[in-house]
């Protein structure tokens, strides 16, 4: 029997509520099919400052970077806030990020058919949207160097760097050809060349490396039209590769197509172990009142067996069954729907888990 050894990071706010769904689901999974699932759970975020004073505690690293993958809920909340910078939940997160040397982040915008009312766009814009966004996760203005706000001439100057090496921009563009090669063949490369230098070498960049990739159809994309174009017609879009500040707007931007931020999932991956969490945040505006979505972690969970664990069918099953109980007409309350059933976290976690244990009896 195979085992998988999961570090699994709940989180703040509805992290706890929503990992415990996909926790659930996975031990459906592990029951039916020939493998072992070893989840090791952790604190990061606001929850691990509260108890050891800091974000990213270095156990926490060590057993995310000794796990064959970590499946993380999300971090944050208002309570910390008022923390130094450097204390923040959000540190934590980007900590393990580049610990683990997580550089591409794939988000997947799938609109599920019985979805299609959720979204604030017209149906006919809208259906059979699949499109991926592969984001550079370590580089740019998030990490480069000078930073911070001084006070120079008596007033004060913020300053954050947006920068990248070539080697940065082609191991992403390679990895969303790779992707590219896997789906529909096209690659939009998305930057702003017309007055940023740095993204005119990522522009110079990912033609290069598209000359190894010839059965790849690239093209180029200022950010401002792309964030148009993904409104107007986000149908022509097959895999969309960007820099790290871009990719953060364009995806959350995309995440509205189908409705809900309650409904995507993410992954991160590097050289060695991948992670893969939900695209949205702690959501603390409705922590601790059972009724989010778990929907995104489960489909990240289901990321996991594909990409991770090299378990594609069950991970079809995992999407099919989340399919099947939105087409029941369950829904959770951010994806309402006149006639449907709404339901609280606990009872969507349990449906999906139930669909699962039938597709794999
Ligand atoms: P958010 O994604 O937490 O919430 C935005 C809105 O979407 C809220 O109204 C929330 O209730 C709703 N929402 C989000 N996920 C939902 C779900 N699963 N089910 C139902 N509704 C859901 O973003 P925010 O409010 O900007 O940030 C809240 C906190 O989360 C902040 O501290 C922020 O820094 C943090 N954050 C963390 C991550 C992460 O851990 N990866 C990502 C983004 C934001």
């Amino acid at each position: 029997m195979k085992k998988y050894h999961i570090a699994v990071l709940p989180g703040d706010g509805i992290g706890p509520e929503i990992m415990d769904e996909a926790k659930k689901v996975l031990g459906v999974v592990a029951k039916r099919a020939d493998v072992q699932f070893e989840m090791e759970e952790g604190l990061i975020g606001g929850s691990a400052y509260d108890r050891y004073g800091t974000p990213l505690p270095e156990a926490v690293m060590k057993m995310a970077a000794a796990s064959d993958a970590v499946l993380l809920g999300a971090v944050g909340g208002p309570k910390w806030e008022p923390l130094d910078y450097s204390l923040r939940p959000e540190r934590g997160l980007l900590g393990l990020r580049s610990g683990l040397g997580l550089y591409a982040n794939l988000r997947p915008v799938v609109v599920f058919e019985d979805l299609i009312d959720a979204s604030p766009l017209k149906p006919e814009v809208i259906r059979g949207i699949d499109l991926l966004i592969v984001r550079e996760l370590l580089g740019d203005a998030y990490f480069g160097k000078p930073r911070g706000v001084r006070v120079e001439n008596g007033q004060r100057i913020g300053i954050n760097t947006m920068v990248y090496t070539e080697a940065e921009i082609r191991r992403i563009v390679k990895t969303a050809f790779e992707l590219a090669r896997g789906r529909r063949k096209k690659l939009l490369s998305v930057d702003k060349a017309n007055v940023l230098e740095v993204t005119e070498l990522w522009r110079d960049v990912a033609t290069e490396t598209g000359r190894d990739y010839p059965d790849v159809e690239l093209q180029h994309m200022y950010v401002d039209n792309c964030a148009m174009q993904l409104i107007r017609n986000p149908g022509q879009f097959d895999v969309i590769v960007t820099t790290n500040m871009f990719g953060d707007i364009l995806s959350d931007e995309a995440s509205m197509l189908t409705g809900s931020l309650g409904m995507l999932p993410s992954a991160s991956r590097g050289e060695k172990t991948a992670m893969y969490e939900p695209s949205h945040g702690s959501a603390p505006d409705i922590a601790g009142k059972g009724i989010a979505n778990p929907l995104a972690t489960i489909l990240s969970a289901a990321m996991m067996l594909r990409h991770s664990f090299g378990l594609p069918e069950e991970a079809s099953v995992v999407e099919n069954a989340v399919r099947m109980v939105l087409k029941a007409g369950f829904r959770t309350v951010d994806i309402r729907q006149e006639g449907a059933t709404i339901v609280g976290t606990k009872a969507m976690g349990d449906l999906v888990a139930e669909k699962v244990g039938a597709l794999m009896a």
